[in-house]
């Protein structure tokens, strides 16, 4: 009799076990990383705005990469901050004032009345603050800045309070934008805010970029000093690829008394390049750079415009291949307790674009071997994923054919990133610079605004909601309890703020 008892009950709890791995397969399983923090810094609200039918900047696949990174439960392993948009004075810390005014007022109605020239067909940048085809003024045009730059300037700051170890944003990483002019999709520089938030704290910085295209708006914000080092790896044509710029022996300034004279690399590639190669020389850069350089806090920009297939790109990297850089960055930081900065970019076949950033995620929280490479079955926009197959990790090498890039111009690259080496020795020059009063308070002003439409928007979902409603209010009061009305903190992100977006009205 007892016999059957245990029996029934052990069947049972098979029962029992066996469909809760199962359902943990199916969510992915994941948990916090141990040892470290990972934080995501999003605003649904920047998923609202549209370059323009034939423009290649999808901001749709900014929401497409949530769907997959929820869709994987990944969220639950990082802290989610709902940021805040910047403020006008925090841009101007790099952007010149009457830019960063003309971006405040400019829309696509008053833009012929102030400068009739633009009537005429502008192609694709004009003098006119570089507006054109590339960086068309669309309603919300600044709204759209201040809510990218808000999240990379708050994910910094997350770092430099060491509330976070890698933090995230993948709407930010526009690495084109100039101190006085939009460039190549980019308007607002959120890398070059970011570092400067970095540097406050961090001695020195190192800047990767592994977007397709030249970082430019980055080397040139930090050409002048030895707080920030540059590498960017990307394709080169002078002639036909977009920006032009970033040959191997641009390396910094000439002059011997400029402190930031070898303390830029470029690695000029070549199209088709294969995961074994641009693995074989990222190790090989960084690692000579780490050596040498000893930076206090790497900024990482993933354009994912350096995948095979994409619209704009040229290269075969595969996801894994893309992801390695993230990868490698996160076992550094991790290892060395440096915090780490992670930021999206271009970008331009969004369904594979979504595939990298939620692969990367994955692997700043511990959790790239955990997932299930097909697609979860219950998440929202599956269907877009369908071309290349329900999986993560689709061929995307081979396409474009030959590998254009030799092993003499591999060769070569390393040699000449040996050679400049050898005049980063030692600690750069430190100067701390000092953050004005008024920035912080500016700060605390957008967070405190921000909390509030937060919880305007929390009230409205109650009343909409009814019993869904009371649970939202009891979450409320347990965060102002946590937090304080007043405290100015960031909020934690609720997971419904990610998944339901903006409430207009
Ligand atoms: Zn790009």
């Amino acid at each position: 009799m007892a016999q059957d008892i245990v029996e029934e009950y052990n069947h049972q709890s098979t029962f029992t076990y066996s469909s809760k791995i199962e359902d943990e397969i199916r969510n992915g399983a994941v948990e916090k990383p141990k040892g470290y923090r990972v934080s995501w810094h999003h605003n649904p609200d920047v998923e609202r705005y549209h370059f323009g039918q034939l423009h290649p900047m999808k901001v749709w696949r900014l929401t497409l990469t949530k769907s997959l990174i929820m869709g994987y439960q990944m969220h639950n392993a990082m802290d989610l901050y709902s940021s805040r948009p910047a403020y006008k004075e925090e841009i101007a810390r790099f952007h010149k004032e009457d830019y960063v005014e003309f971006l405040s007022v400019a829309t696509p109605k008053n833009l012929i009345e102030m400068y009739p020239e633009l009537a005429q067909s502008t192609g694709f940048s004009s003098s006119v603050y570089g507006v054109g085809d590339d960086c068309p003024i669309f309603d919300g045009l600044f709204e759209y800045c201040s809510f990218y730059a808000g999240a990379s300037i708050d994910a910094a700051s997350k770092l430099v309070n060491q509330q976070s170890d890698i933090a995230l944003n993948w709407t930010g990483g526009l690495h084109h934008a100039k101190k006085g002019e939009a460039s190549g999709f980019c308007y607002v520089n959120d890398i070059v805010l970011a570092i400067i938030e970095l540097l406050a704290y961090h001695p020195r910085v190192l800047y990767i970029d592994i977007d397709v295209h030249h970082g430019d708006g980055v080397e040139s914000a930090f050409w002048s000093t030895d707080r920030v080092f540059c590498v960017s790896f990307h394709k080169y044509d002078k002639e036909v690829f977009f920006p032009g710029t970033g040959p191997l022996d641009s390396t910094g300034p000439h002059h011997p008394d400029n402190p930031g004279r070898n303390h830029t690399i470029n690695v000029p590639l070549n199209d088709g390049i294969t995961d074994a190669d641009y693995a074989y020389l990222f190790d090989t850069v960084i690692g000579a750079v780490t050596r040498n350089y000893d930076p206090s806090a790497i900024v990482l920009q993933c354009g994912a415009d350096s995948l095979g297939h994409d619209r704009l790109g040229c290269f075969n990297l595969n996801i894994k291949g893309h992801g390695h850089c993230v990868q490698y960055c996160t076992d550094y930081c991790t290892k060395f307790k440096k915090p780490l900065l992670v930021l999206g970019g271009g970008g331009y076949t969004p369904r594979n674009v979504a595939r990298a950033w939620a692969h990367e995620t994955s692997i700043t929280i511990g959790a790239a071997n955990k997932i299930d490479p097909d697609l979860p079955e219950d998440m929202p926009y599956r269907e877009h994923f369908r071309r290349e197959g329900m999986t993560l990790f689709p061929n995307l090498g081979g396409w474009k054919g030959q590998n254009l890039n030799t092993r003499a111009d591999i060769d070569k690259i390393v040699r000449s990133v040996h050679e400049q080496m050898r005049y980063i020795r030692g600690a750069p020059s430190v100067q701390m610079n000092y953050i004005p009063k008024e920035v912080n308070q500016w700060r605390e002003e957008a967070e405190k605004e921000h909390q509030a439409r937060r919880m305007e928007r929390e009230e409205r979902m109650e009343e909409r909601d009814g019993a869904g409603g009371l649970l939202a209010l009891k979450s409320r009061r347990r965060e102002l309890e946590k937090n304080g009305l007043f405290a100015g903190n960031m909020g934690n992100m609720k997971t419904s703020e990610f998944m339901t977006g903006p409430i207009s009205g």
